[in-house]
Parts: structure tokens; C-alpha cells; sequence
């Protein structure tokens, strides 16, 4: 996996250099104190391939001011009289002063992976592209038999394959110019060769944001060409109302015929911009050629055995991942399903199989499905559960802190103190501790409207687990991956739930969900106790890790946080200029809008809201509902959305309400 780098991997780092550069010269190999360097200049462009806690590949980078049609320099220049000391935060350009896979690990693509890292950064950053010095290390051993020049022109015109500049090509590097005394090293008779790759080219794996050539003319990227919906929209939107039961809701009256990134195109010739994302499945955007890619390979291999029958690679290399990246340091197993509810279903069933108790505690506002016992754990009862009763037993309900609607007369202290309380008192009042078997939480919820829980209430749910022997299920569906700029949002916190529950974005919009968690949990079920026919099915597995690979990388969930302040500073806006928004709220780019009729009451806008929606969405941006009053819009887009796209579809919503 490739990752950030961090201040503990130094001492690798440098050991690695000496496994990757054996014979180039001493004085030209960074050292820890260097790669702590790089830290401090440039902590986003230092990235490292671990095998557990093992630096196994890593690359350094930097930022230039450089003119590739002037290019004679040397490792030296870059270097100039202290290391990195020529990092320029302003730099149009990525440098890449340094790459290397540890020999043992070639050949499994972590080279590419870091170029892919790399461009990710070029793309957040609004980079003119990399440049790099590639050695010719292939040169030294004929160097008696060819001169440079001979050696530079047959590796340009594809004659000859150089152990690293091939691999740089293959990544869509282009060869520019000849660098002779570049370092010292007799594997490359001391020659290099600049290479670069333009931002605007892509590497295989790296996800970009929807492009910019997608803006158009003045109207930026939305266009409309018809009312909405459009005359072939209405014709299937009257198809579905005859053929589709119709308890099944829509938020929206578009009719989608293609999409990509944050942009979706109608069937009537629209383009909006999607701010729900398939109610946040979507964080590496619609279709990304990466996942696309994985899923055409994986379908002409095959498309179902079923893990039921027999193994396959991608089921096992997502569960690894997701053993890697959840939080926790402790031996972890996954399982794999098919929707957030099904996952949800199964983390109770193993908390229960492991502790030998029925209880499980949930919490008001929270959403986690549709089956029945998910639903039975799920509030709003109106919309959700109504009339289709009985639920599940042994389901107890506690309030959980929503600091908008504090109690008047409470200070938000006091109102987290009583919330607190609740939990304590609840093992007196309603249920034993020896009797209960999970905590399912949501650290932040997501259809009650956006609530992060606040981290004490969290600590106290974790203490009482650690006391009593309960398991804490953290369902982290629509909160994790990214959504809240970080890989999961308990990570906000550092609490370390026992099992962790993901689905939505996971698959980048393919069905699949999983649990995982702390082995000794996830194994107490007896063989053929869990499973089914569809989980983890290939197709979904190999988009899972495309989309996790993506999502994870540091330079993504810097552009999600970054979408996530200017949210924040376009909402306040509306917030300080229109009374009816209530609050605006959210953890990172996990952001919502509260509806009131009154400021001080707080009585809910309903009505309000769904109007606003309504011009919204005619306005060309996909936009949605939530709270347990139906009176907020939650922002869910894909978070390779770009900032000119977000302020777009900000703008749009912003004068919705203002038309309100
Ligand atoms: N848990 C949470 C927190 C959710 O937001 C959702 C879906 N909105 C679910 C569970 C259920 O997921 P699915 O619809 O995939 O069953």
C-alpha cells in the first residue's frame, strides 16, 4: 500500500536507499535527517509503499519553478548546498528527487503506484505536471560498446529497454534531454535523462478530478437545454411510476443517461452537477477509468463463483486492505456483503455469537437499513418503519447529543453531561450490562442530519464497553471513506471501535459492504454460519480496491478536506444572510444545511426544504434531504469534485434558498 510518509519511517527510508542505490556515490544519498527534512518542507509530496509496518518503496518529492525547454542541471542544483533547500512551496512543478522499490518487492506495481501518488498531488496541487531525472542504469554495462548519446537515442525511439526508464515511460513519463556528470554512480556511467509528465496526462491507477476541460462557455458546467425534467424524462419517469412499486422514493426528477466525475448527463441533454453522489457512495466520482478498468478486466476473467465455492484473489486482497486501513492495531478479519444493511445485520450477529448476549443499544436519529433488524434499529419512525412492524427484540434506544437542539436553559456542557448520563443510567433502567452485546453507533449520523457525536460521548461508549465486555460496532457506511476527510471518521476522535461497519463509497458504487474487526469477534461464528451467495462478489471487490487504493492516498483527502472548507465558508454565508438556515454543520467535507421557520423555536422547514430542492435540481444540481425532520440538505459529492465544480453547484442551491 502506498501512504504518506511519516517522521517514524525515516530510519527505513534510509536503509532502503542503500538497498535501491547500492553504488551511488555516498555523499548523494539522503539520509533519516534528510527524509525528516522533506517532512518538514513538504509533508503532502513524501509518500512510502509499506508491507505492514516495512518501508518497502517510497519516493521524495518537490516543488520547482522549472523551464523544461531549459533543463542542463544536476542532482547537485537540486540539491544546492542543503538538502531540499530548493523546495519552492510555490514551484509550478513536481520534482521527484527520489524513487525506489525495495528488490525483494518489484514487479508488483508499487513503482507505478507512487507515480500515480504523484500525479494525484500534481492534479490536487493544480500542478503543470513532474519532472524527474531518471538514471540511465542500464548504460554503465555498455558503456564500453555505445556512447550516450547512441544509448539516450535508442532508449527514446523504444530500441533499448533501460531497467528504470522503461518503467518511467510505461508510466507516461517523456524523455526530454540528456544529463550528463548528473550523480555519481557507475551504474549510469553518471548520466541521467530529464524526463517529464504533464498534469495533463493520466498514470494507470491515478484518479483525477472530472477534468477541467468540462467548462464550457459562461454558464460554467452546467447546461440546461430543456425544462427539468425534459420530455424523454418525463416518458420514463411515467414508465417507473407504472412498472416500479411506488413506495420506492426518488429525491430527484432527473433521468440519468451517463455520468463522469461530478457531472451527470440527463437523457433530455442536461448536465448537472452532482452534489448526492448516490447518497455518498460516489468518492471517487462516476466511472473513474481506474475502476472502470478493473471491472471490464475482471469480468472477461469471470464474473461470479461465489466465496461460498471457492476463493478468488480479489476477495482476500480487500479484506487484507480493509484489515490494513481500519482503525486499530490489533489482528484484524473482514467479511464481505452486499449493502450496508446486510453488514450491519452480520456485525450483530457476530457481537451476539461472540459475547453469548442478545441486547444491543442503539441510538436516536440513527440509520442502519432496511432489513428487519437493521430497521429495527433505525429511527424516524414516519418514514421508515411505519406499518411494518413487529421489529426486532432486545433493541434498547438511547438519545444521543444533537448540540443544535440543545434543551433552552442548557448549556451545550450540561446537555453532553445528561446525554452522557443516559448511557450510565440505561444499564439500570432498561437493560444489564451482562446481557448486551453490541454498541452500534454512527460517529456521525448520517439521515438523522449530519450529527457528529460528540468525542466524550464516543469515550464514555468505549469505556463502558471495555468494562462490561460489550462490542462497539461503529457503522461507519455513509460517514467513512473519505466522506469526512479522513479514511474513516472515528479517526477524528482516535476511539477504536471493535468492529467497523463500511459499505457505500467502499465499492465506488458497486453493491458491496463489509465488516471489520477485531479477529477473535469476527471469527467466533461456526464454519457456515455467515456468508451468502453474492458478498464479495469479484466485480465489486476489484472496484473496492481500486476506490480504497484511491481514497486512502494522502493527496485525496487533502482535496476532500479542502472541499470541505469551502462549504463551510460558501454555507456560513447563507447562514449569516438568511434566517431560515438554521445551522450548517458537519465533520470535513460531510457538510449540512438546517432549515428552521424560527431561529429561536427552531420549529422545522420541512416544506421549505423540499421547495429549495426543487429549484435546486432545476437549476441543474443533484441535491438531497435529510435530519429526522426532513428539513436539511446534506452535501454527498463525489470528492473528486473540483473546487470550480463545488462553488458551481454551491451557487445554484445558494440562490434556491435565497429565492425561498
Ligand atoms: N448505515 C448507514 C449509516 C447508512 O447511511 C445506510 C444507508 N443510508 C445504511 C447503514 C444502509 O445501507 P444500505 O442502504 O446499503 O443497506
Amino acid at each position: 500500500m502506498v501512504t504518506a510518509t511519516r517522521a517514524e519511517h525515516a530510519v527505513q527510508l534510509e536503509a532502503l536507499q542503500f538497498e535501491v542505490f547500492p553504488t551511488l556515490a555516498d555523499q548523494e544519498r539522503f539520509k533519516a535527517a534528510h527524509y525528516l527534512k522533506h517532512l518538514e518542507l513538504f509533508p503532502e509530496g513524501q509518500f512510502v509503499g509499506l508491507d505492514g509496518a516495512r518501508v518497502v518503496a517510497a519516493t521524495s518529492t518537490i516543488r520547482r519553478p522549472f523551464d523544461p525547454g531549459h533543463f542542463p542541471h544536476t542532482f547537485e542544483d537540486i540539491i544546492q548546498g542543503g538538502w531540499m533547500t530548493s523546495h519552492d512551496p510555490a514551484g509550478e512543478w513536481l520534482y521527484g528527487a527520489d524513487i525506489g522499490v525495495h528488490p525483494g518487492y518489484r514487479g508488483r506495481g508499487l513503482a507505478m503506484a507512487l507515480y500515480a501518488a504523484r500525479q494525484e498531488l500534481v492534479w490536487a496541487l493544480g500542478l503543470r505536471g513532474q519532472l524527474a531525472a531518471g538514471m540511465m542504469s542500464g548504460f554503465g554495462a555498455v558503456k564500453d560498446r555505445m556512447r550516450a548519446e547512441e544509448y539516450f537515442e535508442g532508449l527514446r525511439a523504444g530500441r533499448i529497454n533501460d531497467p528504470t526508464l522503461s518503467m518511467q515511460l510505461r508510466a507516461g513519463f517523456e524523455i526530454r534531454a540528456l544529463l550528463p556528470d548528473y550523480l555519481h554512480d557507475p551504474v549510469c556511467d553518471n548520466y541521467s535523462v530529464l524526463i517529464v509528465l504533464d498534469a495533463a496526462r493520466d498514470v494507470p491507477g491515478a484518479i483525477r478530478p472530472a477534468p477541467a476541460h468540462q467548462k464550457g462557455d459562461q454558464m460554467g458546467f452546467i447546461k440546461l437545454k430543456t425544462e427539468v425534467p425534459g420530455p424523454r424524462s418525463r416518458e420514463l419517469l411515467a414508465r417507473r411510476s407504472a412498472a416500479v412499486a411506488s413506495g420506492l422514493g426518488k429525491a430527484t426528477d432527473v433521468v440519468i443517461d451517463r455520468a463522469e466525475g461530478a457531472l451527470v448527463h440527463d437523457v433530455d441533454g442536461n448536465t448537472f452537477i452532482d452534489l448526492v453522489g448516490g447518497i455518498g457512495m460516489l468518492a471517487v466520482g462516476h466511472s473513474p477509468p481506474a475502476v472502470v478498468h478493473a471491472i471490464e478486466e475482471q469480468a472477461r476473467k469471470f464474473i461470479h463463483v461465489c466465496a461460498l465455492v471457492a476463493t478468488y484473489e480479489p476477495y482476500v486482497r480487500l479484506s487484507e486492505l480493509l484489515n490494513e486501513v481500519t482503525p486499530g492495531s490489533f489482528p484484524k478479519k473482514t467479511l464481505l456483503a452486499n449493502s450496508g444493511a446486510e453488514s450491519v445485520e452480520n456485525a450483530v450477529k457476530l457481537a451476539r455469537r461472540y459475547t453469548g448476549r442478545p441486547a444491543i443499544i442503539c441510538f436516536e436519529g440513527g440509520y442502519h437499513g432496511r432489513t428487519l433488524l437493521t430497521l429495527s434499529l433505525t429511527s424516524k419512525y414516519n418514514l421508515f418503519k411505519k406499518g411494518f412492524g413487529p421489529f426486532a427484540p432486545e433493541i434498547v434506544r438511547l438519545p444521543a447529543p444533537n448540540l443544535y437542539r440543545t434543551p433552552p436553559g442548557m448549556t451545550e456542557q450540561q446537555y453532553l453531561d445528561w446525554s452522557v448520563q443516559q448511557l450510565e443510567l440505561a444499564f439500570t433502567a432498561q437493560v444489564d450490562p451482562s446481557a448486551v452485546a453490541a454498541f452500534v453507533i454512527e460517529p456521525v449520523q448520517g439521515e438523522a442530519g449530519f450529527i457528529p457525536i460528540p468525542e466524550r460521548f464516543l469515550r464514555r461508549i468505549r469505556e463502558l464497553c471495555d468494562q462490561h465486555g460489550i462490542v462497539m460496532i461503529a457503522d461507519e457506511v455513509q460517514c467513512g471513506f473519505g466522506r469526512t476527510g479522513k479514511l474513516f471518521a472515528v479517526e477524528h476522535t482516535g476511539i477504536v471501535p471493535d468492529l467497523v461497519v463500511t459499505a457505500k463509497s467502499l465499492g465506488a458504487g458497486m453493491p458491496i459492504s463489509a465488516v471489520t474487526g477485531r479477529a477473535e469477534i469476527m471469527d467466533s461464528a461456526h464454519l457456515g454460519g455467515i456468508g451468502g451467495t453474492y458478498g464479495g462478489n469479484p466485480l465489486a471487490c476489484v472496484a473496492a480496491i481500486e476506490a480504497v487504493e484511491a481514497i486512502r492516498r494522502p493527496a485525496f483527502l487533502a482535496h476532500a478536506s479542502r472541499l470541505g472548507d469551502v462549504m463551510r465558508e460558501v454555507m456560513h454565508g447563507w447562514q449569516a444572510r438568511h434566517p431560515l438556515v438554521g445551522d450548517v454543520r458537519g465533520l470535513g467535507p460531510m457538510m449540512l444545511a438546517e432549515f428552521v421557520r424560527d431561529r429561536v423555536t427552531k420549529e422545522p422547514a420541512p416544506d421549505e426544504t423540499l421547495a429549495i430542492i426543487k429549484r435546486t435540481v432545476q437549476g441543474g444540481v443533484l441535491a438531497m434531504r435529510a435530519g429526522l425532520f426532513s428539513n436539511c440538505i446534506r452535501l454527498l459529492p463525489p470528492l473528486v469534485i473540483t473546487e470550480e465544480q463545488l462553488r458551481e453547484g454551491l451557487e445554484v442551491l445558494g440562490g434556491a434558498i435565497a429565492a425561498q
